[in-house]
């Protein structure tokens, strides 16, 4: 008899399983659920569908042909138990589906504000493709929004809004935008494009109630007693993984589902991968949540090979992460917060220098008016890096990062003053592959 898989959660994690599956198993029954109404979608690019750059349609990208190929069932709707005992799954249908093995690809939620008055009409959020639908909506019957968030999503509502000729209050409980993983400079980089975009930004400055008036947001007073004067609030505060099945069913859990190196539970033939996983982190020893499209779709094909039976250790990769803030394109690799290890070392770098012409750069592109780099150099090996702008760097140096490049022959020479960093670092890397292409040509 062929193998029975059940996958909860149609995101990417639960769509690149399938994917892992077929590759070893071309024959095994594949049942994904997913309670979300419009299937398999970007999440990432929603914030693309605030500021009208793409149309809704461009963030299905994979058309039902292509589905049709992975002969699976794709089922719409909620498991709403998981009964190891015995094998199977309930659904809120009454449908129950048996399985040999079980993948757990919830994803995380967007935590809801708890401030008064959070539960008024025009108190949005940004966690799928309704709620995207829901702040289109309402950015056409609204003069003002106020955002409250430090982190990426905050940032694209309160970009989205204003590229919907919504006023924006962007409040900041800081003195900076996301000072935990930018520098001072790169958050000054970020506010400065904001603000240009009519965007005001305040400092200091926390929720404290939502005023509203006959049912809808009309306002929001702040912690120091100022009001202002809004019809809607949209909020980015953070994430949860969805874990209450899990709960339900005694997996072991923390902040996510504890999975081992090839992503199975603490029960056999179940697995979790994406947003609700927490996974092994090999830079610390310890199991870590990885909230990031490409992490969650590396952990579903890798979980998806070891349910059909084959052995592949996923551990979680150095960071990478593209994305855009204030419309700069920002590449984020690895460690770049940190600084309290004396041993690591920024270096920074502007428009003084120019990496347009850096080699393999996949994703150049030109015509920012702002670039910067920012390197976090460790003892013998980069250990993070900031890529503003113009993206030339930003594979060069991600494949140093991942593969923990030995930089002891060219630190020094970074670390000094006004050192051409692109041009090190490009060359280091041409000097390594042509030493790698003469090696493989005499063995
Ligand atoms: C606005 C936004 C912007 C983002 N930008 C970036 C970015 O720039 N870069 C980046 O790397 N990441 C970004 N992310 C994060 C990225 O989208 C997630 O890391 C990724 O989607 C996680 O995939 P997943 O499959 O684990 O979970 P999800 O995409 O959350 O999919 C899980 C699915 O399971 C469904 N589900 C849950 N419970 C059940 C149940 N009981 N029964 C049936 N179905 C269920 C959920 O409804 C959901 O559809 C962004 C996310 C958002 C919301």
């Amino acid at each position: 008899m062929s193998a029975r898989y059940v996958i909860i959660g149609m995101g990417v994690a639960g769509i690149a399983a399938v994917e892992g599956i077929r590759k070893v198993d071309p024959l095994g029954e594949i049942t994904v659920v997913g309670d979300d109404p419009h299937g398999f979608y970007s999440r990432p690019g929603l914030a693309y569908l605030l500021t009208g750059e793409v149309e809704g349609e461009h963030l299905f990208a994979y058309p039902p042909h292509e589905l049709h190929k992975l002969n699976a069932r794709f089922l719409r709707g909620r498991v709403s138990r998981i009964l190891p005992a015995e094998c199977t799954v309930a659904l809120t249908s009454g449908e129950t589906l048996a399985y040999d093995r079980l993948l757990i690809a919830t994803g995380a939620r967007a935590l809801k504000l708890d401030t008064a008055g959070s539960d008024l009409a025009g108190v949005v959020k940004l966690d799928d493709f309704d709620d995207a639908r829901a702040i289109l909506a309402g950015a056409k019957k609204s003069r003002s929004a106020v955002v409250v968030g430090g982190g990426i999503t905050a940032l694209e509502l309160a970009e989205g809004l204003a590229a919907r000729r919504v006023k924006v209050h962007y409040l900041l409980r800081g003195d900076r935008y996301w000072g935990n993983v930018l520098d001072e400079a790169e958050s000054r980089i970020v506010e400065r494009r904001l603000q240009h975009d009519g965007v005001a930004i305040h400092f200091h400055s926390q929720l404290a109630e939502i005023i509203g008036r006959k049912g809808r947001v009309a306002g929001v007073r702040l912690a120091d007693g100022t009001s202002i004067r809004c019809d809607m609030v949209a909020s980015a505060i953070g994430i949860a993984p969805r874990l209450d099945l899990a709960r339900a069913c005694g997996l072991k859990l923390d902040r996510g589902i504890l999975t081992d190196e090839f992503l199975e539970t603490s029960l056999p033939g179940i697995f979790a991968a994406g947003d609700v996983a927490e996974i092994m982190d090999p830079e610390t020893g310890r199991r870590v949540l990885d909230s990031l499209w490409d992490s969650a779709r590396e952990q579903g094909f890798a979980a998806g090979m070891n349910m059909a039976g084959k052995r592949v250790r996923y551990l979680k990769a150095v960071p990478f992460n593209v994305t855009r803030l204030a419309g700069l394109t920002t590449t984020i690799i690895g460690m770049v917060g940190g600084g309290r290890d004396e041993d690591v070392i920024g270096i920074v770098r502007g428009d003084s220098e120019s990496w347009r012409q850096a080699p393999e750069a996949t994703m150049a592109q030109t015509g920012f008016d702002v670039n910067h780099v920012r390197l976090m150099v460790g003892r013998d090996r980069l250990l993070g890096g900031i890529v503003m702008g113009d993206q030339g760097l930003s594979r060069p140096l991600e494949a140093l990062i991942r593969e923990r490049v030995d930089i002891t022959p060219i630190r020094a020479r970074l670390l000094e003053p006004g050192a051409p960093i692109a041009e090190i670092i490009t060359s280091y890397r041409a000097d390594l592959a042509a030493g790698a292409a003469s090696a493989a040509a005499s063995d």
